[in-house]
Protein backbone atom coordinates (compact mmCIF):
# COMPACT_ATOMS: atom_id res chain seq x y z
CA UNK A 1 0.00 0.00 0.00
CA UNK A 2 1.22 3.75 -0.65
CA UNK A 3 1.69 6.31 1.52
CA UNK A 4 -1.13 8.23 0.13
CA UNK A 5 -3.23 5.50 0.43
CA UNK A 6 -2.14 4.60 4.07
CA UNK A 7 -2.70 8.43 4.61
CA UNK A 8 -5.77 8.32 3.24
CA UNK A 9 -6.88 5.38 5.60
CA UNK A 10 -5.72 6.46 8.42
CA UNK A 11 -7.48 9.56 8.00
CA UNK A 12 -10.82 7.42 7.35
CA UNK A 13 -10.36 5.49 10.73
CA UNK A 14 -10.06 8.95 12.50
CA UNK A 15 -13.19 10.59 10.93
CA UNK A 16 -15.05 7.30 11.80
CA UNK A 17 -14.12 7.99 15.09
CA UNK A 18 -15.28 11.71 14.80
CA UNK A 19 -12.38 13.33 15.00
CA UNK A 20 -11.91 16.28 12.77
CA UNK A 21 -9.17 17.57 13.23
CA UNK A 22 -5.48 15.21 12.66
CA UNK A 23 -4.26 13.62 15.56
CA UNK A 24 -1.34 10.72 15.03
CA UNK A 25 -1.76 9.54 18.42
CA UNK A 26 -3.01 6.28 16.92
CA UNK A 27 0.06 5.50 14.78
CA UNK A 28 3.49 4.37 16.29
CA UNK A 29 6.04 6.96 14.99
CA UNK A 30 7.30 4.20 12.24
CA UNK A 31 3.49 3.82 11.23
CA UNK A 32 3.53 7.68 11.22
CA UNK A 33 7.23 8.21 9.55
CA UNK A 34 6.30 6.11 6.92
CA UNK A 35 3.17 7.50 5.98
CA UNK A 36 5.66 10.43 5.24
CA UNK A 37 7.65 8.35 3.36
CA UNK A 38 10.10 6.96 5.11
CA UNK A 39 11.36 3.40 3.86
CA UNK A 40 9.93 0.41 5.56
CA UNK A 41 11.56 -1.10 8.82
CA UNK A 42 12.76 0.90 11.63
CA UNK A 43 15.45 3.48 11.14
CA UNK A 44 18.74 3.19 13.45
CA UNK A 45 17.48 6.26 16.63
CA UNK A 46 20.77 7.91 15.86
CA UNK A 47 20.69 9.23 12.02
CA UNK A 48 22.64 12.25 11.18
CA UNK A 49 20.66 15.76 10.01
CA UNK A 50 20.90 15.36 6.13
CA UNK A 51 20.31 19.10 5.10
CA UNK A 52 17.62 20.18 2.61
CA UNK A 53 16.40 23.36 1.33
CA UNK A 54 12.84 22.27 1.25
CA UNK A 55 11.12 19.51 3.84
CA UNK A 56 11.22 16.77 2.21
CA UNK A 57 9.08 13.44 3.61
CA UNK A 58 12.30 12.12 3.30
CA UNK A 59 14.21 15.14 5.27
CA UNK A 60 11.36 15.02 7.77
CA UNK A 61 12.41 11.42 8.72
CA UNK A 62 15.25 11.96 9.25
CA UNK A 63 15.23 14.92 11.24
CA UNK A 64 12.09 13.27 13.28
CA UNK A 65 14.91 9.83 14.41
CA UNK A 66 17.38 12.71 14.73
CA UNK A 67 19.08 12.43 18.79
CA UNK A 68 18.65 15.95 19.52
CA UNK A 69 14.74 16.01 19.51
CA UNK A 70 13.28 12.44 18.63
CA UNK A 71 10.51 14.59 17.60
CA UNK A 72 8.24 13.55 14.73
CA UNK A 73 5.64 15.47 16.12
CA UNK A 74 7.46 18.63 14.77
CA UNK A 75 8.57 16.50 11.74
CA UNK A 76 5.01 15.81 10.95
CA UNK A 77 3.97 19.32 11.56
CA UNK A 78 6.58 20.52 9.09
CA UNK A 79 5.04 18.08 6.84
CA UNK A 80 1.39 19.74 7.16
CA UNK A 81 0.01 17.52 9.86
CA UNK A 82 -1.17 18.80 13.09
CA UNK A 83 0.15 16.71 15.94
CA UNK A 84 -0.27 19.33 18.51
CA UNK A 85 -4.12 17.46 20.20
CA UNK A 86 -3.12 13.99 20.25
CA UNK A 87 -2.74 12.81 24.46
CA UNK A 88 0.61 12.51 26.05
CA UNK A 89 1.66 8.70 25.72
CA UNK A 90 0.72 6.29 29.32
CA UNK A 91 3.21 7.45 31.90
CA UNK A 92 2.94 5.46 35.65
CA UNK A 93 3.99 8.41 37.12
CA UNK A 94 1.02 11.02 36.98
CA UNK A 95 3.18 13.10 34.85
CA UNK A 96 3.62 13.92 31.18
CA UNK A 97 5.49 11.83 29.04
CA UNK A 98 7.98 14.59 27.80
CA UNK A 99 10.12 12.21 25.30
CA UNK A 100 6.98 12.78 23.45
CA UNK A 101 6.02 15.99 24.17
CA UNK A 102 8.80 18.16 23.13
CA UNK A 103 7.12 21.11 22.32
CA UNK A 104 6.07 21.34 25.71
CA UNK A 105 7.74 21.51 29.39
CA UNK A 106 7.04 18.71 31.37
CA UNK A 107 5.42 21.23 33.89
CA UNK A 108 3.85 23.09 30.64
CA UNK A 109 2.05 19.94 29.85
CA UNK A 110 1.19 18.89 32.73
CA UNK A 111 -0.49 21.88 34.04
CA UNK A 112 -2.65 22.57 31.10
CA UNK A 113 -4.00 18.63 31.19
CA UNK A 114 -4.12 19.76 34.82
CA UNK A 115 -6.43 22.59 34.39
CA UNK A 116 -8.59 21.25 32.25
CA UNK A 117 -9.24 18.19 34.17
CA UNK A 118 -9.43 20.82 37.36
CA UNK A 119 -12.56 22.22 35.21
CA UNK A 120 -14.47 19.47 34.75
CA UNK A 121 -17.45 19.15 37.35
CA UNK A 122 -16.86 16.40 40.00
CA UNK A 123 -19.76 13.93 39.52
CA UNK A 124 -21.41 11.10 41.71
CA UNK A 125 -19.74 9.53 43.97
CA UNK A 126 -20.54 5.70 45.43
CA UNK A 127 -18.49 3.92 48.56
CA UNK A 128 -15.81 5.09 50.39
CA UNK A 129 -12.97 7.48 49.56
CA UNK A 130 -9.76 5.20 48.12
CA UNK A 131 -8.30 3.16 50.56
CA UNK A 132 -10.71 1.31 52.18
CA UNK A 133 -11.66 -1.87 51.23
CA UNK A 134 -14.95 -2.46 48.90
CA UNK A 135 -15.56 -5.90 51.09
CA UNK A 136 -18.40 -8.09 49.47
CA UNK A 137 -19.33 -11.76 48.97
CA UNK A 138 -16.06 -12.42 46.82
CA UNK A 139 -13.33 -10.46 49.43
CA UNK A 140 -12.10 -14.05 49.55
CA UNK A 141 -11.31 -14.39 45.65
CA UNK A 142 -7.46 -13.30 45.83
CA UNK A 143 -7.02 -13.27 42.04
CA UNK A 144 -8.59 -12.41 38.68
CA UNK A 145 -8.04 -16.20 37.98
CA UNK A 146 -9.56 -17.45 40.81
CA UNK A 147 -12.22 -15.26 40.35
CA UNK A 148 -12.75 -16.51 36.63
CA UNK A 149 -12.66 -20.03 37.81
CA UNK A 150 -15.70 -19.08 40.28
CA UNK A 151 -17.44 -17.44 37.28
CA UNK A 152 -17.01 -20.30 35.49
CA UNK A 153 -19.04 -22.32 37.97
CA UNK A 154 -21.58 -19.85 38.92
CA UNK A 155 -25.25 -20.53 38.92
CA UNK A 156 -26.13 -17.51 41.17
CA UNK A 157 -28.69 -16.59 38.52
CA UNK A 158 -29.79 -18.57 35.35
CA UNK A 159 -27.97 -17.10 32.57
CA UNK A 160 -25.73 -19.67 33.00
CA UNK A 161 -27.67 -22.38 31.93
CA UNK A 162 -28.11 -20.49 28.76
CA UNK A 163 -24.84 -19.60 28.25
CA UNK A 164 -21.90 -21.04 26.09
CA UNK A 165 -19.02 -19.74 27.59
CA UNK A 166 -18.73 -17.96 30.99
CA UNK A 167 -17.02 -14.17 29.59
CA UNK A 168 -15.44 -13.46 33.36
CA UNK A 169 -12.99 -10.34 31.31
CA UNK A 170 -9.88 -10.14 30.29
CA UNK A 171 -6.79 -7.96 30.45
CA UNK A 172 -3.88 -7.09 32.47
CA UNK A 173 -4.45 -7.65 36.53
CA UNK A 174 -1.95 -4.64 36.74
CA UNK A 175 -3.78 -2.33 34.49
CA UNK A 176 -4.24 1.34 34.96
CA UNK A 177 -7.59 1.38 32.56
CA UNK A 178 -10.69 -0.62 33.03
CA UNK A 179 -13.63 -0.51 30.72
CA UNK A 180 -17.23 -2.25 32.08
CA UNK A 181 -19.65 -3.32 29.52
CA UNK A 182 -23.29 -4.47 29.98
CA UNK A 183 -23.05 -8.59 28.80
CA UNK A 184 -21.70 -10.62 26.43
CA UNK A 185 -23.25 -10.74 23.37
CA UNK A 186 -22.97 -13.95 20.68
CA UNK A 187 -19.42 -13.44 19.83
CA UNK A 188 -18.58 -13.04 23.34
CA UNK A 189 -20.72 -15.84 24.06
CA UNK A 190 -18.84 -18.34 21.72
CA UNK A 191 -15.50 -17.18 22.79
CA UNK A 192 -15.89 -16.24 26.31
CA UNK A 193 -14.07 -12.89 25.72
CA UNK A 194 -15.23 -9.57 26.38
CA UNK A 195 -15.82 -7.18 23.56
CA UNK A 196 -14.74 -9.35 20.67
CA UNK A 197 -17.24 -8.82 17.94
CA UNK A 198 -18.20 -5.86 15.77
CA UNK A 199 -18.62 -3.20 19.16
CA UNK A 200 -15.58 -4.87 20.62
CA UNK A 201 -13.39 -3.96 17.54
CA UNK A 202 -14.27 -0.41 17.59
CA UNK A 203 -13.24 -0.28 21.41
CA UNK A 204 -10.10 -1.52 20.61
CA UNK A 205 -9.76 1.10 18.04
CA UNK A 206 -11.02 3.61 20.38
CA UNK A 207 -7.83 2.08 22.72
CA UNK A 208 -5.42 2.36 20.48
CA UNK A 209 -6.44 5.70 19.46
CA UNK A 210 -5.31 7.19 23.18
CA UNK A 211 -2.38 4.79 22.65
CA UNK A 212 -3.71 1.78 24.88
CA UNK A 213 -3.62 -1.93 23.82
CA UNK A 214 -6.36 -4.08 24.63
CA UNK A 215 -3.80 -6.32 26.19
CA UNK A 216 -2.65 -2.90 28.90
CA UNK A 217 -6.35 -2.50 29.81
CA UNK A 218 -8.53 -4.54 31.51
CA UNK A 219 -12.31 -5.21 29.69
CA UNK A 220 -15.19 -6.61 31.32
CA UNK A 221 -18.88 -6.44 31.97
CA UNK A 222 -21.49 -5.81 34.56
CA UNK A 223 -22.84 -9.41 33.86
CA UNK A 224 -20.51 -12.34 33.06
CA UNK A 225 -23.33 -14.81 31.13
CA UNK A 226 -24.82 -13.43 27.87
CA UNK A 227 -28.66 -12.92 28.64
CA UNK A 228 -30.55 -14.95 26.16
CA UNK A 229 -31.01 -13.16 22.52
CA UNK A 230 -29.05 -9.91 23.70
CA UNK A 231 -32.32 -9.07 26.18
CA UNK A 232 -31.46 -6.66 28.70
CA UNK A 233 -30.52 -7.62 32.07
CA UNK A 234 -32.64 -8.30 34.71
CA UNK A 235 -32.40 -6.45 37.90
CA UNK A 236 -31.98 -10.06 40.05
CA UNK A 237 -29.15 -11.24 36.67
CA UNK A 238 -27.05 -7.72 38.31
CA UNK A 239 -27.38 -7.94 41.78
CA UNK A 240 -26.05 -11.79 41.96
CA UNK A 241 -23.25 -10.76 39.18
CA UNK A 242 -22.18 -7.48 40.75
CA UNK A 243 -19.69 -8.59 43.52
CA UNK A 244 -17.62 -10.29 40.79
CA UNK A 245 -17.26 -6.78 39.17
CA UNK A 246 -16.68 -5.23 42.39
CA UNK A 247 -13.90 -7.89 43.57
CA UNK A 248 -12.39 -7.35 39.69
CA UNK A 249 -12.31 -3.28 40.72
CA UNK A 250 -11.35 -3.90 44.08
CA UNK A 251 -8.27 -6.74 42.53
CA UNK A 252 -7.44 -4.18 39.96
CA UNK A 253 -7.23 -0.85 41.29
CA UNK A 254 -7.49 0.74 37.93
CA UNK A 255 -6.58 4.39 37.97
CA UNK A 256 -9.40 5.19 35.82
CA UNK A 257 -12.61 3.02 34.66
CA UNK A 258 -14.64 4.06 31.60
CA UNK A 259 -18.22 3.12 32.32
CA UNK A 260 -19.18 1.82 28.43
CA UNK A 261 -23.03 2.67 27.90
CA UNK A 262 -25.91 3.60 30.30
CA UNK A 263 -26.28 0.54 31.93
CA UNK A 264 -22.70 0.06 33.10
CA UNK A 265 -22.89 4.02 34.24
CA UNK A 266 -26.81 3.40 36.00
CA UNK A 267 -24.57 0.16 37.51
CA UNK A 268 -21.41 1.29 38.71
CA UNK A 269 -22.97 4.62 39.73
CA UNK A 270 -26.06 3.25 41.30
CA UNK A 271 -28.51 6.14 39.77
CA UNK A 272 -31.49 6.44 37.53
CA UNK A 273 -29.65 9.19 35.90
CA UNK A 274 -29.38 9.24 31.91
CA UNK A 275 -25.96 9.00 30.17
CA UNK A 276 -26.34 12.56 29.10
CA UNK A 277 -26.10 13.59 32.66
CA UNK A 278 -23.11 11.34 33.21
CA UNK A 279 -20.94 12.20 30.79
CA UNK A 280 -18.76 15.09 31.40
CA UNK A 281 -18.44 14.17 34.72
CA UNK A 282 -15.48 12.97 36.88
CA UNK A 283 -17.37 10.80 39.15
CA UNK A 284 -16.03 8.30 41.95
CA UNK A 285 -16.09 4.31 42.75
CA UNK A 286 -14.44 3.61 45.75
CA UNK A 287 -12.50 7.11 45.23
CA UNK A 288 -11.62 5.28 41.55
CA UNK A 289 -12.45 8.26 39.02
CA UNK A 290 -15.29 6.87 36.31
CA UNK A 291 -15.73 8.38 33.42
CA UNK A 292 -18.91 7.82 31.26
CA UNK A 293 -18.92 7.53 27.53
CA UNK A 294 -21.40 5.96 25.10
CA UNK A 295 -21.53 2.10 24.67
CA UNK A 296 -19.97 1.12 21.52
CA UNK A 297 -22.59 -0.88 19.68
CA UNK A 298 -24.30 2.85 20.12
CA UNK A 299 -21.94 4.62 18.35
CA UNK A 300 -22.34 2.24 15.52
CA UNK A 301 -25.94 3.05 15.41
CA UNK A 302 -25.61 6.94 16.07
CA UNK A 303 -21.90 8.34 14.74
CA UNK A 304 -23.07 11.15 15.63
CA UNK A 305 -21.98 10.32 19.27
CA UNK A 306 -18.50 9.55 18.49
CA UNK A 307 -16.92 13.03 18.59
CA UNK A 308 -18.73 13.48 22.17
CA UNK A 309 -17.34 9.85 23.00
CA UNK A 310 -13.92 11.16 21.67
CA UNK A 311 -14.03 13.93 24.12
CA UNK A 312 -14.43 11.20 27.06
CA UNK A 313 -12.35 9.02 26.24
CA UNK A 314 -9.48 11.58 26.12
CA UNK A 315 -10.52 13.07 29.03
CA UNK A 316 -10.24 9.28 30.93
CA UNK A 317 -6.44 9.46 28.81
CA UNK A 318 -5.83 12.57 30.75
CA UNK A 319 -7.14 11.08 34.04
CA UNK A 320 -4.76 8.08 33.09
CA UNK A 321 -1.96 10.31 32.59
CA UNK A 322 -1.93 13.36 35.15
CA UNK A 323 -4.11 11.80 37.59
CA UNK A 324 -7.84 13.36 38.48
CA UNK A 325 -8.51 16.74 40.21
CA UNK A 326 -8.05 16.28 44.00
CA UNK A 327 -11.63 16.55 45.96
CA UNK A 328 -11.92 19.80 47.63
CA UNK A 329 -11.94 18.69 51.79
CA UNK A 330 -10.52 15.28 50.94
N1 LIG B 1 -21.45 -5.43 24.52
C1 LIG B 1 -21.09 -5.43 25.81
O1 LIG B 1 -21.60 -4.67 26.62
N2 LIG B 1 -20.14 -6.27 26.19
C2 LIG B 1 -19.50 -7.09 25.37
O2 LIG B 1 -18.63 -7.83 25.80
C3 LIG B 1 -19.90 -7.07 24.02
C4 LIG B 1 -20.88 -6.22 23.61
Amino acid sequence: MDAREQLRRYLEQRRELGETELALDGLTVEDALRILGARAGAQPAIQPTIPSAAPSARRVTETATAPEVTDWRRALREAGASPDDMPAKKTTGGASNDATTPLATAAESTARASSRIDDIPSGLSVGTPAGELFGGEFGALRTLEELAAHVASCTRCPLYSTATNPVPGEGSSNADFMCVGEAPGATEDETGRPFVGAAGQLLTKILAAIELRREDVYICNVLKHRPPGNRNPRPEEVTACSPYLIRQIELIRPKVILALGTFAAQTLLDTKLSIGKLRTQIHRYYGVPLIVTYHPAALLRNPSWKRPAWEDVKLARRILDHGPPTIAGA
